[in-house]
């Protein structure tokens, strides 16, 4: 198996794995143990957020590993009770702390949750961790169009990345295709619609083909649309299959009868209704 993970290039200039390890509904006790077998398996992108109450196991795991601090990509993210400017400030001390961090590679606003209407505010403290050089690259999530755009046009700093809701069923044309105008990597949360694809007769016809999993097949997908993609296991065997889709390729077909599955399926909230 090639564990060798191509990276994006940010538009900073920051390489991110991508493919990384996601830990959303992994509990604290058991997330290093996860993570654990995420690095050993070649994972080196760890995707969690402060409100997982999870970052001390990634924490752990990152420090027990014995792995070099440049070759780790640690991503976390702002909680929407702590949008605002001070609130921010000190909410990104807590999260590294818990991790036992100095530095993330990707701090990112979980929800702009309009309702709240600080969004702005937590962008510009985001701009000051960028410009000490606490965090690397800045980004959002969950933002939709209106919310971006309002973003440009008051800050100077693009976001990096907005990582959203994207699997075969909810393919997000309208945001890739805003992400890709301005300059802004797509990271795909919940990238096998947590299990809801992988029955898909699309997907597993393309599985019997390939003699991969469903799981893979869509995995790949994500890979040759560009997507950074975190999937999520706990169970050892998945957290390997999961990074082994470096070695095959999807036809043109394939790619068409997947984009052919597009169904509007959410599995979470919808970013303008979450405050
Ligand atoms: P995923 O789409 O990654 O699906 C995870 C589920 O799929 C789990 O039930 C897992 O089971 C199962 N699974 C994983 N691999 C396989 C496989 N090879 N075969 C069959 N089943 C498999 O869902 P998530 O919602 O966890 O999303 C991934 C990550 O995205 C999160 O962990 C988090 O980091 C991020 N995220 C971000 C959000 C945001 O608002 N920014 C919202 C939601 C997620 P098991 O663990 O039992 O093996």
């Amino acid at each position: 198996m090639s564990t060798t993970v191509p990276s994006v290039t940010l538009n900073n200039g920051v390489r991110m794995p991508q493919l990384g390890f996601g830990v959303f509904q992994v509990p604290d006790q058991e997330t290093a143990a996860a993570v654990t077998t995420a690095l050993e398996a070649g994972y080196r992108s760890i995707d969690t957020a402060a409100i997982y109450g999870n970052e001390r196991g990634v924490g752990q795991a990152l420090a027990a590993s014995g792995l070099p601090r440049e070759e780790l990509f640690v991503t976390t993210k702002l909680w929407n009770a702590d949008q605002g400017y001070d609130a921010t400030l000190r909410a990104f001390d807590d999260s590294l702390d818990r991790l036992g961090l100095e530095q993330v590679d990707l701090y990112l606003i979980h929800w702009p949750a309009p309702g709240r209407d600080r969004y702005l505010d937590s962008w510009r403290a985001i701009e000051r961790l960028a410009a000490e050089g606490r965090i690397r690259a800045a980004g959002v999530s969950n933002f939709q169009p209106a919310h971006l755009t309002r973003l440009l046009e008051h800050s100077a700093l693009v976001p990096a990345v907005n990582q959203i809701e994207l699997h075969p069923a909810l393919q997000q044309a309208e945001l890739r295709a805003f992400h890709a105008a301005h300059g802004i990597a797509t990271e795909a949360w919940s990238p096998l619609a947590q299990g809801a694809v992988l029955d898909d007769p699309a997907i597993t016809a393309i599985a019997e083909r390939t003699g991969r999993s469903a799981a893979q097949v869509v995995l790949r997908w994500h890979l040759q649309l560009g997507n950074l993609v975190i999937p999520k296991s706990v169970t050892p065997a998945r957290i390997r299959q999961n990074l082994d889709v470096l070695d095959f390729a999807l036809t043109d077909e394939e790619l068409a009868a997947i984009a052919a599955t597009d169904r509007g399926l959410r599995t979470g909230p919808h970013p303008d209704e979450l405050d």
